[in-house]
């Protein structure tokens, strides 16, 4: 059965993105089937094409817009119920360019049948959803945390669950930051400004997930490689001056021989010799 969007969806946005058929419209947004543009099914509230609806059988082991859904209104369709089989067979027609492997991922199989799409796209979270309520109060951006250091650095570079998330809203276009360890999708959080919602989708979640991790994987090869060559120069530095070293003893056991302090015993000479 293809999956519906009741009246209780309160516009934000999140699920658009999310869909691998580009199903999901805006209210009051034609949609686009096999090229034709269609007038919108709803005026007020997203919608979901069923023709271009696969029930995400073919990418991800579950609807990604109900994963990110923060009021839970997507939902199967008790009225358009649907097999696996014409599933994956509208996936191939709505994508004939990509190629779908027998075990293409799927909400039907058992354990989902792999969170990695045959398509290349990024599977949803498949975490349990949080609910506004289990949104941290954001900070303003203006305030990063004192976050403790990573070990390698004398910087103050914050651990990944620590990053402070820079947040715009859509409303005030007012500026705040959360937590990575609480940017997740489906979260909710209220712009501390004007109370407006934002909710994290999973694509940007991954987003900023790759790119804290890709920050993090090179810093870490950076600075082990710097300490490398800083090992190295302390060696050459180390051996450098054990040489000199080594010419100053030498040259002041030579000067011993050559110079006699005054009032040193010196070998008297025979008067009338
Ligand atoms: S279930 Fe999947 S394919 Fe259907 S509308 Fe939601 S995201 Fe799109
Ligand atoms: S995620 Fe849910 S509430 Fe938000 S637009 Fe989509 S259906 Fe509506």
């Amino acid at each position: 059965m293809a999956t519906i969007i009741t009246s209780e969806c309160i516009n934000c946005g999140a699920c658009e993105p999310e869909c691998p058929n580009t199903a999901i419209y805006q209210g009051g947004v034609e949609y686009e089937l096999n090229g034709v543009m269609h007038p919108p099914l709803s005026n007020d509230i997203f919608y979901i094409v069923p023709e271009k609806c696969t029930e995400c059988v073919g990418f991800f082991d579950q609807e990604a817009c109900a994963v990110v859904c923060p009021v839970d209104c997507c939902v199967p369709d008790p009225q358009r119920p649907e097999s696996e089989d014409a599933l994956i067979v509208r996936a191939r027609e709505l994508h004939p360019d990509k190629t779908f492997a027998d075990g293409f991922p799927s909400r039907f199989k058992e354990g989902g049948g792999g969170a990695a799409s045959t398509a290349g796209e990024a599977a949803p979270a498949a975490t349990a959803k949080p609910t506004a309520a289990a949104a941290p109060a954001p900070v303003p951006a203006a305030a990063p945390a004192a976050a403790p250091a990573m070990e390698m650095s004398t910087l103050n570079i914050p651990t990944i669950e620590e990053w402070e998330v820079p947040i715009e809203c859509h409303h005030c276009k007012g500026s705040y930051a959360v937590a990575f360890r609480h940017f997740r999708s489906g979260v909710v959080f209220y712009c501390p400004f004007c109370n407006g919602s934002t909710v994290v989708t999973s694509s940007m979640r991954n987003y900023v997930a790759q790119s804290l991790h890709t920050f993090y994987d090179q810093w870490a090869h950076d600075f082990e490689v710097f300490q490398e060559k800083r090992q190295r120069q302390l060696t050459e530095f180390e051996e450098r001056q054990r040489e000199r070293l080594e010419a100053l003893n030498e040259s002041l056991t030579q000067a011993r021989h050559d110079y006699k302090p005054p009032g040193a015993p010196r070998k008297r000479a025979w008067i009338f010799g």
